[in-house]
């Protein structure tokens, strides 16, 4: 049984980028082992996450990164059975946001900025779906 999983959160800290190699390298490490493929955007404070894999490896990782101290207000966006994956290639991929059209960022919101918080979820899958096709997704393969 496959599911997928997409959250929102806010970064407690302001994210460098060891911070965030750190949380990707965690995550190229154990995703494996549980059968866990995804991609995260990292952006102004912002972290957009899509966790796929087997029901019980997605809730507890899931349950692991609520618990998390680097970030706050961890917020489900959507949660659904899937026949098939849509990230089998990436143990973690990152979405690569210096090649972000601002026009995709619009169309979905009031302005041009990323704010998962003041969408509906079904908006934030509809543009993370966009961002993963436009922005090419990096690293953690
Ligand atoms: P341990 O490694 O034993 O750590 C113990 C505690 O310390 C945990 O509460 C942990 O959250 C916290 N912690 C660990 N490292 C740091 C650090 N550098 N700074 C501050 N606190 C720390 N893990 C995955 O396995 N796969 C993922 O896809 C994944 N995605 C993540 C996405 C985000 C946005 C964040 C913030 C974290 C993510 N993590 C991911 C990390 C996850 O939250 C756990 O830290 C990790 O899985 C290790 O869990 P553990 O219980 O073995 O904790």
């Amino acid at each position: 049984m496959l599911v997928r999983l997409m959250y929102a959160s806010r970064a407690a800290t302001a994210v460098d980028q060891e911070e965030l190699a750190a949380i990707l390298r965690t995550s190229a490490r154990r995703n494996p082992e549980n059968g866990i493929t995804g991609v995260l955007c990292c952006s102004g404070g912002l972290f957009i996450q899509v966790l796929e894999g087997g029901r019980s490896q997605v809730n507890a990782l899931y349950r692991r990164i609520c618990g998390d101290a680097r970030h706050e207000e961890v917020t489900l966006l959507a949660y659904e059975e899937i026949n098939e994956r849509r990230f089998a290639g990436w143990a973690m991929g990152q979405v690569n946001m210096s090649r972000l059209n601002p026009a995709v960022l619009i169309k979905y919101n009031e302005c041009a900025r990323l704010d998962p918080f003041a969408v509906s979820g079904a908006a934030t899958v509809a543009l993370f779906d966009e961002l993963v096709a436009g922005a090419a997704i990096m690293g953690q393969g």
